[in-house]
């Protein structure tokens, strides 16, 4: 008898991208304080299969005929320009959706650049396959922000995120070590 393999629709397959090449829905950002701390660069990801109600960036939901093509080199090069940074934050869309680029990215900001390594997705963490290129990336990061924006759960004081379901966690390899 086969098992079959549990996958999760809102980062599997992944988005339809070229070895080497990363789809962005906006310019990279850099020195900014409120996707996490210190000074960071910001990637904006395309693509996004949750469709949360009151999204605030619903052009990046398009994973066809939308957004920006950019070789990962590219990114590298630009990332490597910047200074003062303390790390990078995934955002989006849903960088799951491109796990492959975004781990290649994030190894080279911790291993040549030094920075920390954040990401938000619109999943909730438990919901990840464990068997997924999304799960490689998550194991890489520092502290992942789980779970769609929920607009009857937006707040504004929450630090770091727009609604109340959504959590920081803290991970070592993919555990989480502590939580927000
Ligand atoms: S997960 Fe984020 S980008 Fe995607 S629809 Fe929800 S709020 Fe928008």
């Amino acid at each position: 008898m086969t098992t079959k393999k549990k996958t999760n629709f809102l980062c599997e397959p992944q988005m339809d991208v070229p070895d080497g090449y990363i789809m962005l829905s906006g310019d990279l950002e850099h020195d900014s304080i409120v996707n996490g701390p210190g000074l960071r660069a910001v990637l904006w990801t395309q693509g996004c299969r949750q469709s949360c109600p009151g999204c605030q960036n619903p052009e990046t939901w398009a994973e066809k005929n939308a957004g920006i093509r950019v070789s990962i080199d590219k990114v590298k090069e630009e990332l490597a320009k910047l200074k003062g940074q303390s790390g990078i934050t995934f955002c989006g869309g849903e960088p799951l959706l491109q796990a492959k680029a975004c781990l290649e990215i994030a190894k080279y900001c911790r291993e040549e650049l030094g920075w920390n390594i954040w990401s938000f997705t619109g999943l909730v963490y438990e919901q990840i396959p464990h068997d997924s290129v999304a799960w490689e990336f998550v194991k890489e990061l520092d502290a992942l922000i789980d779970g769609p924006f929920i607009q009857s759960q937006r707040d504004l004081t929450l630090k770091f995120r727009g609604s109340r379901n959504q959590r920081i966690l803290y991970l070592d390899h993919g555990k989480i070590i502590k939580q927000e």
